[in-house]
């Protein structure tokens, strides 16, 4: 059984379908059968490559069906290039630990419950000052939206974790890190007290790249650890056999 459709519970169904009208999860019919067909398009695109964007397209991504977590970076780095394989390298250990702190048993943990996507899922390259990894363009992110599209069409994450600023502008448009950070959100972005009547819910979480100056301020960082509570309840909630 592969299909996000055929994985998801009825009850969980109802309950995501109560959100239909969202502007944030695409409500059209996936091009795709299961999430096993798009991934192989998508590892298979090199839209941003034939753009001039990228000298050489690698997608990466990792997850299957019946997932209920989404996350979704920025993009990839070198590190997640070379081994193709999201979050691998020193932000990737950080975020592990975040995770941890969340109430993921390991790293094994963390991959076998949470579908790992980006906002572009190339490496962008370096800045050309060298100074870090490209951020992506505006052009690169509608490219690899529709991948992104059809992964929430039919995977129906009960919890998505947008990762960073670039994700954040994607799930909750025009909000700045420092007034989102610690709540969860329903997919209109309105903060949720309490137990989530609907799925998807959204718990932003700060990039955990050390390129992010954001994690310098003690302040922030009680944002963190109040975000990463309020992900350990909403996990909990979406996936309590975990
Ligand atoms: S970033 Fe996305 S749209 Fe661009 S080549 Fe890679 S998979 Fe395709």
């Amino acid at each position: 059984m592969e299909s996000g459709e055929e994985m998801i519970s009825p009850g969980l169904r109802r309950r995501y379908l109560r959100e239909s009208e969202s502007v944030l999860v695409p409500t059209r019919a996936a091009p795709f059968r299961s999430l096993s067909s798009l991934q192989r398009a998508q590892r298979a695109c090199t839209r941003c490559e034939q753009a001039g964007f990228i000298p050489h397209a690698h997608p990466v991504l990792s997850g299957h069906a019946g997932q209920r977590v989404l996350l979704v970076g920025q993009a990839p780095g070198p590190v997640e290039q070379d081994q193709s394989r999201p979050f691998a390298g020193r932000a990737g250990r950080q975020l592990m630990r975040w995770l941890i702190r969340a109430g993921f048993r390991d790293e094994g943990d963390v991959r076998e419950r949470i579908y790992m996507t980006a906002m572009t899922t190339c490496f962008p390259g370096r800045r050309p000052d060298g100074a870090g990894d490209r951020r992506p363009s505006a052009a690169e992110v509608a490219l690899c939206a529709p991948w992104l599209d059809g992964v929430l069409a039919l995977l129906r994450p009960q919890v998505i974790i947008p990762i960073g600023s670039l994700a954040l502008e994607r799930f909750l448009p025009s909000r700045r890190l420092d007034d989102v950070i610690g709540p969860a959100y329903t997919s209109n972005g309105i903060p949720i007290s309490g137990r989530p009547e609907a799925a998807p819910v959204l718990v932003p979480l700060p990039h955990p790249s050390g390129q992010s100056r954001w994690l310098n301020d003690p302040a922030r960082l009680a944002l963190l650890d109040r975000a990463l509570g309020t992900l350990r309840e909403m996990v909990a909630w979406a996936d309590p056999d975990g």
